[in-house]
């Protein structure tokens, strides 16, 4: 069996790997790659197999740098199966509309070409097998290749896959979810006798604040911003994030009365769309969120959320007196609503930027989040003038404790660990932790390489 690495090699996003086995080939993710123009080019060149060669695609979770590109697969002649758990099939179809609908605005602005069409992104939902977690999926029907679905905890939907073929056994982490994630459930413990866990490594190198103090943070966070008197931004991932947050600030305004009551805006349609998929896949949430819903309380809703659907709603957010919180995508500032507010309120000292999630070399969010005086939004040269704040509590990843502790949570360690989705020097340093601490033969994946196992 044959291991190829394409995406989310030396970086942390367009996540994309191949399996060999027998006369199939697999594919595991097919993603977008986000950050800086260089990098998002690379989304246009073409895919490094031949689409209808491919027997089936499994998809670990629905973050655009794992689903991006799965429309192109389609477009090029793929006509088998893609498997995924049912929440993080209807969260795709959002993510990819959301994806199609940015580029093509980009392509009016920039003379882009947009990458797809609402026709393929159709296929794909026609295609998708809808699989649940913790059942056996026998994928062609002869027993060669079977997969088992255990939840990643990264976010709604997410799951880390076994492959087993040809008598071995690989573990693709997808995402791995950090600690006491409220809504969703702990990640599941590995399985045992793995022979290849290829994992991701975003946050090997860094340990996020307690699960226990992020509430605390965050309500510093907005009273400081409070008192500034401006405008409180957060750039919000649509999915997970978001929906953290929203619980969070029902907790600190509805049921603890700790915030005064502020105009709160979700100015994100594809958040907006994604909550209503939390909505309805209550299984999937652990007990504390299950105990909430029981009591009658909506963690989605309090005093004070506006829901900004259309452009017009999000334009009449400038009209709101201050103090006011808009929550916007996207999560890096690399398009979407937030960089209107951005050319808005980036200059005004009075205003607070908080970053709650991984922003990628290249992005907006990376540049303000490393000190920049002067950045680009859109085209104009604005001054950063606002206060940046940044809470690594709500990270959606694992930080390097959880990651060991994961690596080591089946009865015995896996024989052999490749790690993709993280940046180099990152990937380099959490190897070398994983054989001090563990001793596990650890390969930091280059792109193109190919594992034999
Ligand atoms: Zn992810």
């Amino acid at each position: 069996m044959k291991v190829h690495f394409f995406g989310a090699a030396g970086e942390v996003t367009g996540s994309n790997s191949l399996i060999e086995t027998g006369n199939k080939k697999i594919i595991v993710d097919c993603g977008m790659f986000q950050g800086g123009d260089f990098n998002e080019a690379k989304n246009h060149d073409p895919l490094p197999y031949n689409a209808n060669e491919i027997s089936a695609v499994l998809i670990t979770h629905a973050h655009l740098d794992h689903v991006g590109r799965l429309p192109l697969l389609v477009k090029e002649g793929f006509t088998g199966f893609f498997y995924a758990t049912p929440a993080t099939m209807e969260l795709a179809e959002l993510v990819l509309k959301d994806a199609l609908s940015v580029m093509e605005h980009d392509n009016i602005k920039f003379g882009r070409q947009v990458l797809y069409s609402e026709q393929d992104i159709a296929g794909v939902m026609q295609q998708f097998k809808p699989v649940d977690y913790y059942q056996w999926q026998d994928l062609f029907g002869d027993g060669s290749v079977k997969i088992y679905l255990r939840d990643a905890g990264h976010i709604f939907g997410s799951a880390f896959i076994e492959i087993d073929a040809e008598g071995k056994k690989i573990i693709f982490s997808g995402d791995v979810g950090n600690v006491h994630v409220p809504i969703l459930r702990d990640t599941d413990n590995l399985p045992d006798d793995i022979d290849l866990l290829v994992c991701e490594s975003t946050y090997g190198d860094k340990f996020h604040e307690s699960d226990q103090t992020r509430r605390e943070i965050l309500e510093k966070a907005v009273l400081e911003a409070v008192k500034r008197g401006g405008v409180l931004m957060i750039p919000s991932f649509s999915l997970e994030r978001t929906q953290e947050l929203l619980y969070e600030l029902d907790k600190l305004i509805e049921q603890e009365h700790r915030l005064p009551a502020m105009p709160i805006f979700l100015d994100s349609p594809l958040a907006i769309g994604a909550t209503r998929v939390y909505r309805k896949y209550t299984q999937y949430y652990d007990e504390s969120a299950v105990k909430l819903i029981k009591s009658g309380d909506d963690m989605f809703d309090f005093p004070g959320l506006v829901l900004s659907e259309t452009r017009d709603d999000s334009k009449r957010i400038n009209n709101t007196h201050n103090p006011k919180i808009i929550i916007a995508g996207a999560g890096m500032m690399n398009g979407g609503r937030i960089l209107y507010h951005a050319l808005r309120y980036l200059s005004d000292p009075q205003s607070t930027l908080l970053i709650i999630g991984y922003q990628a070399h290249g992005t907006l969010g990376r540049q303000i989040q490393e000190g920049a005086t002067s950045v680009n939004v859109m085209g104009e040269r604005v001054s950063v003038r606002c206060a940046v704040k940044t809470i690594g509590a709500f990270s959606a990843h694992g930080d390097q404790h959880k990651l060991l502790d994961w690596i080591n949570s089946g009865k015995n360690l896996p024989k052999r660990i490749c790690l993709n989705h993280g940046e180099n020097n990152v990937r380099q340093f959490f190897a070398e932790k994983i054989k001090e601490k563990l001793g596990i033969d650890t390969t930091v994946v280059q792109k193109s390489l190919v594992i034999e196992i």
